[in-house]
């Protein structure tokens, strides 16, 4: 069997052999539940709170403003209806982005159906949020602003700082959702005037199932999971201990190697993109050139469908992806290319790289090999293919 070469980190990355070490005494010796308040309990207390200071020292944030959660998607849905309910007799509108992760944009919808009133902005053809859309779009009834940090499917920076700015002379919370930034750039909520950041443990090599919403104080949410009172009452559920360490090592690992991996990643991601616009006719690069993040390939490679190339990728050992994870289960284009601007039928001819810790030149390499054979082979069978290329 060929060796296999994953380059779908934006998906989930593997748990790195550190963190997993880390994790096990947590189900073996030291499982007590952080709320006992005998000896196991405080022991897992105090593991569940050195965790919590590392997280936010790496935001510039303070300890009590990071929530514990299931993963991005909770943090999305506990910063949106949380937000949205605590502030119904200020306001019911919301500002999202349209290329937003469906995290925030399915609670959106949901919010919707309940009376909120959504603006969702569109984006240049790189994907792009224009900060004085952000503010042209603030009514007296706007209560939050939602723009993601970095696109998981395009891989576009988004200029929070900016946006960061406007929401805070404009008395509106600003959420972003760093899912995909955090760990890998820096990030600082104080000088990029954030008040509400998703993360995720599972995008930076720590297990599934684990993240964080950092919530600045004075910044007042509801609860919607309601149970023992746990993390001071915002979020109820046994603390999942494990997983929290396994979050806080992951980030000790990241913190280490930020710089020195962006670098090293950012190489491979421009030698791939330069071998496939150069080696394979009609290619294009989706999302932005420079402001783009280190570890993100997406390009469009026209008269071949994505899900054809993915396949004969999976089969030659590659994997990677159409666009995000759900997408490729519902078998639409991608939601984020289509705001870009990108035809339909551009769009369903997308791919995406997402490289990461284990990727090596040799894997760069084997793309650029294998993924020009398989494009001529499917436009040798593709009608449309034959008129336009020949
Ligand atoms: C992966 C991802 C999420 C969801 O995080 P989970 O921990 O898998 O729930 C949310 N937003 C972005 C941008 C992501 O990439």
């Amino acid at each position: 069997m060929t060796r296999k070469r994953y380059l779908d980190y934006a998906a989930t990355t593997p748990t790195h052999p550190e963190v997993a070490k880390a994790m096990y005494p947590y189900f073996t010796e030291m499982y007590g539940n952080p709320s006992s308040l005998h000896f196991y309990g405080q022991e897992a207390r105090d593991t569940v709170e050195k965790a919590r200071a590392q997280v936010a020292s790496f935001l510039g944030a303070q300890p009590g403003e990071i929530i514990f959660t299931s993963g991005g998607t909770e943090a999305d849905n506990t910063a949106l209806i949380g937000i949205a309910y605590a502030n119904e007799s200020r306001g019911n509108h919301i500002i999202i982005s349209t290329i937003e992760h469906h995290a925030v944009i399915e609670t959106s919808h949901f919010l919707e159906k309940r009376g909120f009133k959504i603006t969702a902005l569109s984006v240049d053809s790189y994907g792009m949020v224009d900060p004085d859309d952000v503010r042209k779009a603030i009514t007296s009834k706007t209560i939050l602003i939602s723009v993601m940090h970095a696109s998981n499917e395009v891989g576009t920076i988004q200029p929070i700082a900016q946006i960061g700015k406007i929401a805070h002379e404009a008395d509106v919370c600003f959420h972003t959702d760093a899912v995909q930034t955090f760990g890998h750039i820096p990030l600082d909520v104080g000088k990029q005037k954030v008040d509400l950041l998703s993360i995720s443990a599972h995008k930076l090599y720590g297990p599934k199932g684990v993240g964080a919403l950092y919530v600045r104080k004075g910044c007042k949410i509801v609860p919607f999971i309601h149970g023992g009172g746990q993390e001071d009452g915002r979020r109820g559920s046994t603390h999942n201990v494990p997983g929290i360490v396994g979050f806080a090592k992951a980030l000790e690992i990241a913190v280490e190697e930020m710089d020195e991996e962006a670098q090293r990643v950012t190489a491979f991601r421009d030698r791939l993109i330069r071998g496939l616009l150069d080696g394979v006719s009609y290619t294009r690069l989706n999302g932005h050139p420079t402001k783009r993040l280190p570890n993100n390939v997406n390009v469009s490679i026209d008269f071949v469908e994505g899900e054809a190339m993915l396949l004969n990728l999976d089969f030659e050992g590659i994997c990677a992806s159409t666009g995000s994870a759900c997408s490729s289960l519902s078998m639409e284009a991608s939601h984020v290319l289509m705001a870009m601007g990108i035809p339909t039928e551009r769009a369903r001819c997308s791919l995406r790289f997402s490289l990461g810790k284990w990727t090596t030149e040799d894997d760069i390499d084997t793309v650029l090999e294998v993924l020009p054979r398989i494009v001529t082979k499917l436009r040798a069978i593709s009608p449309l293919a034959a008129t336009k290329t020949a």
